[in-house]
C-alpha cells in the first residue's frame, strides 16, 4: 500500500494481526506494543483538506487520537494534544510526525479526572495556535469488569470522569471560542449500541457520549458548529493492552469482524478528518461507524 488512496483489498489492506498475550499498567505505551500499532506514518497523504485550520486533539498521543493528529497536520492543520505524564514519548512521537508535515505541533499534559485541566487545555491550546477551530475528542479510558459486584465505585467513577466528563468540560470550555464553520468530532463505540458484558461502565459512557453529541449538535449548529462522532471497533491500540480486554482475548484481536480483522488507527483518521474539513458542511449529529462491517442502527 502506498497511501490511504490505493486501491486494494481493505481485507488485506493491514495485517490480519494474531498479537501475542500482553498487558501494561496505566494508559500503557503504544510503542511497547507488539505488533506496534499503525499511526499511517509511513502511509497518509494530506491534500489540503484542513489548510490553516487550528485543532486541538485530546487524548492524541497514541492509536486513534494519534493517527487523527498526524492525519490532521498533513491535511495542513496546526495541531495541539493532549496526553498523560507517562505518556510522554508516545506524545513525542506524534509531535515529530506532526512538526515533519511543516505545521505547529504541541503537547499539554494532564489529567482529565482533575476537574481543571479541561479549561487549562482548551486556554493553552487557543494560546498556541491562536484561537481554535476544530476539536476531536478521542481521549478515553476502557477496564474489562465481568462482575457487576466486584465493579469498584472507584472505577466506575473514573470511566465516567475521564469519557463523558471530561468530554463535556473540553466542550464547555472550548465553544466560546469556536467561530462558526468549526467543528467537534467526539468519539463513540460499537459498544454504543453493543454493550460488552465485561465493559458495563464503559458501555454506558459511549451510550452518554453518543446521545450527548446529538444534543449538542442541535445546540451548536445554531452557532455554525458541526458536532459529530465516530464509532470505532475493534482497533489495535494501547486501550486493549492497558486492562481493556482480559489477557486471553488479545491473540486474534478483531478476527471476528466481517472483514477478517482488526484496524489499524490509521484506517480511522480518514473520518475524523472527513467530519472536520468543511467539505462535510450538511453532516449534523451523525454518527460514523468504522467497524468493520458490524451493523449499527
Ligand atoms: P489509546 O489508549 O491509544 O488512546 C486513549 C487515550 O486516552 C490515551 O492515550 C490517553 O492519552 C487518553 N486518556 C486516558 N485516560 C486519560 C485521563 N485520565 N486523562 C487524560 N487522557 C486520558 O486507545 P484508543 O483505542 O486509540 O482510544 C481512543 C478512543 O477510541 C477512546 O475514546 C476509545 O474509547 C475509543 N474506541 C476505541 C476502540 C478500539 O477498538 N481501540 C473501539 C471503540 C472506541
Ligand atoms: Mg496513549
Amino acid at each position: 500500500m502506498s497511501d490511504q488512496y490505493t486501491f486494494d483489498d481493505p481485507r488485506t489492506r493491514y495485517p490480519v494481526i494474531d498479537p501475542p498475550k500482553q498487558q501494561q499498567d496505566g494508559t500503557g505505551l503504544q510503542s511497547r506494543m507488539d505488533p506496534v500499532p499503525d499511526l499511517g506514518e509511513s502511509t497518509y497523504r494530506g491534500t489540503g483538506r484542513l489548510q490553516g485550520r487550528k485543532a486541538l486533539v485530546v487524548g492524541g498521543d497514541s492509536g486513534i487520537g494519534g493517527a487523527t493528529a498526524i492525519a490532521f497536520a498533513r491535511e495542513g492543520a496546526d495541531v495541539v494534544i493532549s496526553y498523560l505524564g507517562p505518556e510522554a514519548s508516545d506524545a513525542d512521537h506524534v509531535l515529530q510526525q506532526i512538526e515533519a508535515a511543516g505545521v505547529r505541533g504541541v503537547g499539554v499534559q494532564g489529567d482529565l479526572t482533575d476537574p481543571g485541566f479541561a479549561a487549562d487545555l482548551v486556554e493553552k491550546a487557543v494560546a498556541e495556535l491562536g484561537g481554535l477551530d476544530a476539536l476531536a475528542i478521542v481521549a478515553g479510558k476502557q477496564v474489562t469488569n465481568k462482575d457487576v459486584t466486584t465493579l469498584p465505585d472507584e472505577q466506575f467513577t473514573s470511566t465516567f470522569e475521564i469519557n463523558v466528563f471530561g468530554l463535556f468540560r473540553v466542550v464547555k470550555a472550548a465553544v466560546p471560542h469556536l467561530p462558526p464553520g468549526s467543528t467537534i468530532v467526539t468519539t463513540a463505540s460499537l459498544e454504543t449500541w453493543q454493550a460488552s458484558p465485561e465493559r458495563i461502565d464503559y458501555a454506558s459512557t459511549k451510550g452518554a457520549i453518543n446521545t450527548l453529541s446529538k444534543g449538542l449538535a442541535q445546540q451548536l449548529a445554531e452557532k455554525g458548529i458541526r458536532v459529530n462522532t465516530v464509532a470505532p471497533a475493534p482497533t489495535w491500540t494501547a486501550l486493549q493492552v492497558s486492562g481493556g480486554i482480559p489477557a486471553d482475548e488479545i491473540p486474534g484481536y478483531g478476527s471476528d469482524t466481517p472483514i477478517g480483522r482488526a484496524a489499524q488507527p490509521a484506517e480511522l483518521a480518514p473520518a475524523y478528518v472527513f467530519l472536520t474539513s468543511p467539505e462535510s458542511s450538511f453532516v449534523v449529529g451523525a454518527t460514523l461507524a468504522v467497524n468493520g462491517g458490524t451493523p449499527t442502527p
